[in-house]
């Protein structure tokens, strides 16, 4: 996939997706395989494709590959399998989860995995790691006719409607103000443009898609922007270990790969689900996903080596950085009784991790007279939240947007 760089905004894009996760590249692989070869832009303000569904890899720890978003996806309905399931699989992108799943309750206790909604049908993973997921979209995407860019690093900071009357409808701008393209239709698959959360947490003077909503005067827009603006979403504080050889045999002897808590565990410990990872060279990671509640108590503080939170200016804190660290870390050991010192630590907070209904309903998922489309796991369809969601309210996006195209 060509990375394109800011100078290439003199040509108009026929679809811009802002947002390279799973929910964005799938509806670039669902209308190339519609046949449609007009011109796509995906523009990700992280370091490539990925999204939530990522691996992190480390510059001074080499060879680390941590999943530190979504550590494997469940499909529950056979629709979002075919074909583009199947090309994923061929393409040895995706393969089964086999991982033993199993749950900690309040008292400590192991127990049989839980129904959360994130284990029930089909279980997969990335083979390699979770951004095999997206990786292998955009390689399918690429297999069919149509130019298609990724342009990562890049954060999208204002929407303008229909700037030049020169045939597009929506000019995007970065951070300083510059104009990074103008495009014939628009595909919003992130909510930090449409979310006053953009405002609360990083001081923005306004919500995007709500200031582009006032010029344009188009009901159905104004209702899309206002369901997107009232969703809720939890968030996430995941302390990523990477163990060192003496420490290993203890975890690697665990019955299970994937540790669900139940919620009075949850309570208890103020963990949600903690996942055992081996790596390509015999090492292994860890990641255990904070609960809800512990991610709000703490909902400022952000890992220091986060592109993103970089690139959207949220200040590092070093000392409350190390003190989310030490509690998630303390947390586990009590938890799972288990070793952890002399593990290389880090944090990743996931500020939208999980979305919550109601979410943005199917009817309001494409506004023609404005020209613009949403998808993600936050639209109401089957998989709400999850990797499935994403990918199947893409291809609805994608079954929407063909006939005007
Ligand atoms: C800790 C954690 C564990 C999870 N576990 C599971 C699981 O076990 N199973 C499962 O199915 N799902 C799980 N999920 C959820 C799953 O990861 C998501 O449902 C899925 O990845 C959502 O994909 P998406 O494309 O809709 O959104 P995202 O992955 O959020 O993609 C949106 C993209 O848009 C980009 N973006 C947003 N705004 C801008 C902007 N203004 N400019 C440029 N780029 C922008 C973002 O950087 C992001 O890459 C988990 C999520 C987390 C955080």
């Amino acid at each position: 996939m060509p990375e394109t760089s800011a100078t290439d905004s003199s040509q108009l894009t026929d679809l811009a997706i802002v947002g390279a996760g799973i929910a964005g590249c799938s509806l670039v692989v669902a209308l190339r395989q519609q046949g449609w070869g007009g011109s796509i832009v995906l523009l990700e303000s992280g370091r490539g494709e990925e999204g939530r569904a990522a691996s992190r890899r480390s510059r001074h720890n080499t060879g680390l590959l941590i999943n530190h978003g979504a550590p494997l996806f469940n499909l529950t309905a056979e629709a979002p399998r075919s074909p583009l399931l199947s090309g994923l699989v061929e393409g040895g992108w995706i393969a089964p989860f086999r991982g033993a799943i199993r749950s900690l309750d309040g008292s400590g206790r192991i127990g049989p995995p839980i129904s959360d909604g994130f284990t029930a049908g089909q279980l997969w993973q990335g083979c390699g790691g979770m951004h095999q997921l997206a990786a292998g979209l955009l390689a399918l995407a690429a297999a069919q006719p149509g130019p298609t860019a990724l342009r990562s690093s890049t954060l999208v900071r204002r929407l303008r409607p229909n700037p030049q009357g020169d045939g597009s409808a929506w000019s995007l701008d970065d951070a300083n103000g510059a104009e990074l393209l103008r495009c014939r239709w628009l595909v919003l698959s992130g909510t930090l443009l449409t979310h006053p959360r953009c405002q609360q947490v990083f001081g923005w003077d306004g919500v995007p898609l709500q200031q582009a909503a006032v010029q344009l005067g188009d009901p159905l827009l104004d209702q899309a922007a206002a369901a997107l603006a009232a969703m809720e979403s939890t968030a996430s504080s995941n302390l990523l270990l990477s163990l060192p050889p003496e420490l290993t045999p203890a975890w690697q002897q665990q019955p299970w790969r994937l540790l669900q808590f139940t919620p009075e565990a949850q309570q208890r410990w103020d963990l949600r689900r903690v996942s055992l990872q081996a790596q390509a060279d015999g090492r292994w990671a860890v990641v255990a996903e904070s609960s809800a509640a512990f991610a709000d108590r703490h909902r400022h503080v952000y890992g220091s080596r986060s592109s993103a939170a970089q690139l959207l200016g949220a200040a590092p804190d070093a000392q409350a950085e190390a003190a989310v660290i030490a509690a998630l870390d303390e947390a586990l050991q009590q938890a799972l009784e288990l070793p952890t010192s002399g593990a290389d630590c880090q944090l990743m907070r996931w500020g939208a991790a999980f979305p919550q209904r109601p979410g943005l309903p199917t009817e309001l998922q494409l506004c023609p007279h404005s020209r613009i489309g949403f998808c993600g796991d936050y639209v109401e369809t089957r998989g709400f939240g999850r990797v499935e969601g994403a990918i199947g309210s893409a291809m609805a996006l994608a079954e929407l947007l063909r006939p005007h195209l």
